[in-house]
């Protein structure tokens, strides 16, 4: 998929509402792991208070390849890292009162604990609208986004096969986008 065959914002939901349809085979195939891992630490500083901070290296060089990968297909997406303490006061914006669990509905639940060092997840579909903003944490959350926008129905995380349509309320959290907009 190259750029000019980006999709809307109204397709990138038309794309979700087709997905949540999908058929999630019984049987799932078996992968390689996706990369090695080695636990080194990398230094970084807070996107707003500029506090130095660690993350360890091979989540967050997961994370910015993936997150290139998606702006490669012309969306317009971005990481920011933050402290504890800037983050703690973006998610009170965001999420009012919410603990460790960000409750989708009564099966699903988002996890949005701060931590030491936190990422911000940024996506927009249109350069003139304000981005969505999600404190995105797990590398695992970015695995799904990437699959959605490349147009995959699933993908490989940890030698497990994953399907979209089990990811709705996930793709939703991340994107912004809702279903039934
Ligand atoms: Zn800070």
């Amino acid at each position: 998929m190259d750029k000019k065959n980006k999709l809307s914002r109204s397709e990138l939901v038309e794309r979700l509402k087709a997905i949540s349809h999908e058929e999630i085979p019984k049987e799932r195939s078996l992968g390689a792991m996706c990369y090695r891992i080695v636990f080194n630490d990398i230094s970084l500083s807070c996107d707003n208070c500029g506090t130095e901070i660690t993350e360890v290296e091979h989540g967050e060089k997961a994370v910015q390849d993936k997150v290139k990968r998606m702006s490669a297909l012309g969306y317009d997406v971005k990481v920011e890292h933050l402290c504890t303490e800037c983050c703690n006061k973006v998610k009170e914006q965001l999420y009012p009162g919410t603990d460790e669990w960000l409750e989708i509905n009564e099966e699903k639940k988002i996890y949005v604990e701060v931590h030491h060092s936190n990422r911000l997840f940024y996506f927009r579909t249109d350069s003139t609208q304000p981005y969505h903003i999600a404190l995105a944490n797990p590398i695992y959350y970015y695995d799904p986004v990437l699959a959605f926008l490349e147009g995959k129905s699933s993908y490989c995380y940890h030698g497990r096969q994953h399907f979209l349509a089990e990811e709705i309320h996930l793709l939703e959290y991340m994107t912004g986008l809702k279903i039934d907009e």
